[in-house]
């Protein structure tokens, strides 16, 4: 007898009531293409716990997948046996077997309460069985090399040696669909990864001023976008011709309200992409007090524009934390590459750090963007990129 199934558990998403089956089949689908590369692979969503037939695979590049998808708490490589003590007896003991170590622990949990031996028992007889038939094992209920978990539920027992931490979160899809504006920086990525974390299926958009920004500019952002789909499925992204607005503030708003202006242009233009996606709300990587132009009252004046709800997740997180996490999503060595960003470009010498709603509205009276900001949603490009689209993979290394 050897592993042959993954039991993954859900965490958080089994408490979800009556939306449950409509999280577990979002679940499933998201284990299912992150496993395309397997199509005749049976993937069963139960009510408490999904499960992988492995089928004689080679189960290591499978656990690889499901260390990365959202709405998994944990999982582990199981044997799956009928409901029947001589045969979980057989497979723990095997279970051991496969382990190193000197001491073991036998951990039962019966959901399924027409078992008819409860799971103290259940210990104790198995705790028994491992031990009369390996000479080399003792029980350590506290600190055990390796612990058996059996989990006697309806369908089925599963018995498990190792519990692999999974990314938790809720399955992306289950909760909606956000607009992120990405830069190429450091922020915006990670927070479209921890917005989906939450279940949130992201879009991109991404303002850029060719050809004040140059194709390696673009290029970053799409990296970003490809290495996003990772966690998310298929990322779009929508490109927005960004010179011809930025020229206009830069020609006739005050300089130092140039930033606000523009900052505020970009949410417009989000708001009207996200309206033609059907997408509820938008999100941002700005961070409370980074930099001068996320001060509260920075935020309190860009926010005036647009109702949509802003999520940002990064608000109140440090930058070391947010950069911890870009290593760990693998963003971080895309978002350093040294290309211009629209915003660098034509960056006030002295941006206002408090801007007034009351002023720049002044400012912004006598300036008519509506053409310009229809020009600019028209001339939206869209790519899209999926896990499964390696010719989007980065052109940086030819490039340079
Ligand atoms: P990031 O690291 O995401 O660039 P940042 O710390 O540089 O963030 P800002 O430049 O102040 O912060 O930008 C704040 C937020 O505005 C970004 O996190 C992003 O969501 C959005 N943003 C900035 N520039 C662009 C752009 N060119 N296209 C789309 N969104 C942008
Ligand atoms: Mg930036």
């Amino acid at each position: 007898m050897k592993y042959d199934h993954i039991l993954i558990r859900y965490g958080e998403l089994a408490l979800k009531g009556k939306n449950q089956k409509f999280f577990i089949n979002t679940l499933r689908s998201n284990v299912q293409r992150a496993l395309k590369d397997y199509p005749d692979l049976s993937i069963k969503g139960k009510r408490d716990h999904m499960y992988i037939l492995l089928d004689g695979r080679d189960p290591d590049p499978i656990v690889d997948k499901c260390k990365d998808i959202f709405g998994i708490q944990s999982f582990s490589l199981a044997m799956k046996v009928v409901n029947d003590e001589e045969k979980i007896k057989e497979a723990a003991l095997e279970a051991l077997r496969l382990e190193n170590g000197q001491t073991f622990k036998i951990t039962c949990k019966r959901s399924n309460k027409d078992f008819p031996v409860r799971s103290q028992e259940m210990n104790q007889i198995l705790g028994g069985h491992l031990l009369r038939n390996s000479e080399e094992w003792t029980v350590n209920v506290r600190e055990p090399d390796v612990e058996i978990r059996v989990e006697i539920r309806h369908d089925a027992t599963y018995i498990t040696a190792r519990n692999i931490p999974g990314k938790g979160g809720l399955p992306v899809g289950s909760t909606g669909k956000s607009l992120l504006l990405m830069s190429g920086g450091i922020d915006s990525p990670v927070a479209g990864y921890l917005t989906m974390k939450r279940g949130v299926k992201i879009e991109a958009i991404h303002f850029h001023s060719p050809p004040f920004t140059s194709e390696r500019a673009k290029q970053k952002v799409e990296d970003l976008a490809q290495t996003l789909t990772k966690f998310g499925g298929e990322v779009k992204l929508h490109l927005v011709p960004f010179t011809e607005v930025q020229q206009k503030i830069f020609k006739e708003a005050p300089e130092n309200y140039g930033m606000t202006i523009m900052r505020r242009l970009m949410l417009r233009i989000s708001e009207q992409i996200a309206q033609k996606e059907e997408i509820l709300s938008l999100t941002t990587g700005e961070s409370l007090g980074q930099v001068a132009s996320q001060t509260m009252e920075s935020m309190h004046t860009i926010n005036e524009v647009t109702n949509y709800p802003i999520i940002r997740p990064l608000v109140a997180m440090d930058k070391s934390d947010i950069i911890d996490i870009s290593k760990e999503i693998e963003t971080y060595e895309i978002s350093i590459r040294p290309y211009e960003d629209c915003c660098t470009i034509f960056v006030p010498k002295q941006p206002k750090t408090r801007p007034k709603r009351e002023k720049v509205n002044q400012f912004e009276a006598p300036i008519d963007f509506t053409d310009d900001i229809a020009k600019a949603v028209e001339g939206t490009e869209t790519v899209m990129f999926s896990p499964s689209n390696p010719s989007q993979e980065s052109e940086f290394d030819e490039l340079l």
